[in-house]
């Protein structure tokens, strides 16, 4: 069985980032305003193994600057802080996320050496229009340059990519995650983009050069591009953006596709598609899933109960063990068949 995997995340809010990109406010993001210093990581590291299960696969992150931008003694006194909690394997695996243009040979030697197993890019788009439109200040060479070198240290390559950015498609975004495929990532992220106080896009929307993504768009684009994640090896570590409070509250959001609840949208929009074609001639029917997808299948808010009650006058919804991923089973009370 595979183990629960934790992450004690330390945030560096735009740390070596040379300028602030057009949609990134990530104070306000991740409700971090100052980097730790080492009495504070040590304290929040402490705080987390306090309480997380012993038997649990725990990873530390860096998250939420230019990891790699940081001079390099700098990265180095930061990951050294990590070092004796995997020695110890208190800890089980450290992981930082980073720009394409900020990764070279010299930097990786030193992350392998002091064993860093994730590197996470903030690649975004593998569209030139888009990156040139968000103003990311690298192309897409960057991104394949650093993608490639990160596999050739053999260390965990992850992708994060955003949807909904200036000048962005769904036949865009998807290219993007069939590009993550090629490029042999072990993981990604899929971020809506979300218009944040105190950005440059706040200002591109307030004189309407830039709409976001309806919250409906956002679904069917994430959920085309999660389908395409799953026919491969890429594991979608997350889908929409940490539910800070400044979010969460709506006072440093100004307009955007945010749900605290997006993923359950977006796979409940995965099996909205399944179920929505099917057609039998009863009055009532029982849907059978495995257990781990019964919520994902009745709906968020029981929204794929709802449509289907339109359909039908009674729906119930049981668990099969033995029905594997989305597989699922349909009982009427005319007619039996599967759908595997
Ligand atoms: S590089 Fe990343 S963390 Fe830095 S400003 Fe841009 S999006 Fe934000």
């Amino acid at each position: 069985m595979c183990k629960k995997i934790y992450i004690i995340p330390i945030f560096i809010p735009e740390m070596a980032c040379p300028f602030q990109c057009l949609y990134c406010n990530q104070q306000k993001i991740s409700g971090v305003v100052q980097s730790p210093n080492k009495e504070e990581i040590i304290d929040t590291i402490e705080l987390h193994l306090g309480t997380i299960p012993k038997s649990a696969h725990i990873e530390l992150a860096f998250f939420g600057g230019n990891f790699t931008g940081i001079p390099l003694d700098e990265q180095e006194n930061y990951l050294k802080l990590v070092l004796p909690y995997l020695e110890s394997k208190k800890i089980n695996g450290l992981r930082l996320s980073t720009r394409p243009d900020y990764v070279n040979i010299e930097v990786l030697e030193l992350l392998k050496k002091l064993k860093v197993n994730t590197i996470e890019l903030g690649a975004q788009s593998f569209d030139e229009e888009v990156l040139r439109c968000s103003k990311r200040g690298h192309n897409t060479l960057d991104i394949v340059k650093a993608a490639e070198l990160i596999n050739s240290f053999d260390i965990k390559l992850g992708l994060q990519m955003m949807i909904g950015l200036p000048g962005d498609t769904r036949e865009k975004a998807i290219k993007t995650a069939k590009k993550i495929i090629e490029l042999k990532a072990d993981n990604t992220r899929i971020y809506p983009t979300l218009v944040i106080k105190g950005t440059k896009l706040e200002a591109m929307f307030n004189s309407g050069k830039y709409k976001p993504l309806s919250m409906k768009e956002a679904v069917n684009w994430s959920a085309s591009i999660v389908e395409i994640f799953e026919k491969s090896s890429v594991k979608v570590l997350r889908v929409g953006l940490h539910s800070s409070k400044g979010l969460l509250d709506g006072s440093e959001l100004v307009a955007g596709p945010f749900h605290q609840s997006f993923r359950e949208l977006v796979l409940s929009e995965i099996w909205f598609r399944k179920l929505k074609n099917i057609n039998q001639s009863a009055d009532s029917i029982t849907i059978y899933v495995n257990p781990k997808e019964l919520n994902h299948t009745v709906g968020y808010n029981s929204s794929n109960k709802k449509f289907l009650l339109t359909k039908f006058k009674d729906i119930a919804f049981k668990t099969d063990e033995n029905l594997s991923g989305r597989n699922f089973i349909i009982t009427t009370s005319y007619s039996n068949f599967e759908n595997k």
